[in-house]
């Protein structure tokens, strides 16, 4: 082993199966353009609110309403005078497990 190879840093044993072993790898981002769309959009989902796609935060389980527009859920608080307060939260889903963050940053890698 050189000193090349030796700096070559891993994030997967795939990774290192498919560069050092010739295997192939074993999720790949559709090269159809169209078909990554679809699944973007399915795993995105939209806002509950303003219907508007989410936005993926990449590298999170984060999806989050973008739309500048949308106000979120509507929340009622009693102020400290006992007076109704409308305020809004911004909607954002969190992805459950660690395999719905695996799907997010195989369909959102650029290549
Ligand atoms: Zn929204």
């Amino acid at each position: 082993m050189n000193n090349t190879e030796k700096s070559k840093v891993y994030y997967s044993f795939e990774d290192f199966a498919v560069e050092e072993m010739g295997m192939k790898p074993l999720r790949r981002v559709t090269r159809d353009k169209q078909k990554l769309a679809s699944q973007r959009e399915k795993f995105l989902g939209t806002c509950p609110y303003c219907k508007e796609q989410l936005h993926y935060s990449y590298g999170t389980n984060i999806l989050s309403c973008n739309n500048p527009e949308c106000k979120g859920k509507k929340v009622t608080l009693k102020d400290s005078d006992g007076k109704d307060v409308v305020t809004y939260k911004p909607y954002y889903r969190i992805l459950l497990g660690e395999n719905s963050s695996t799907i997010g940053s195989t369909i959102f890698e650029e290549d």
